[in-house]
């Protein structure tokens, strides 16, 4: 799954968006509040907080090579 803002975009593989344990995780590591879970579990990305994004890779490190965070204002490279 992947959704984009203005500056920021955040892409998760979609086994990883499936894994409710995965959700679970990311949802509690992100200090801004982008990514939550479903009532079934499943993972689900806040758009209208992504570009509030801080860069601080904690998703990154809590799923490692199943997050992608974009940088929009910066032609799209991955952080
Ligand atoms: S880099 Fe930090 S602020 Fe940005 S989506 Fe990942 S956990 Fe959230």
């Amino acid at each position: 799954m992947r959704s984009d803002a203005t500056f920021i975009g955040v892409e998760v593989d979609d086994a990883a968006a499936a894994d409710a344990a995965v959700a679970a995780k990311l949802t509690e590591v992100c200090p801004v509040d982008i990514f939550g879970q479903a009532a079934s579990g499943t993972l689900e990305l806040h758009e209208q907080n992504l570009d509030e994004c801080v860069l601080c890779r904690l998703c990154m490190d809590a799923a490692p090579g199943r997050v992608r965070v974009l940088k929009l204002y910066d032609g799209g490279a991955e952080l």
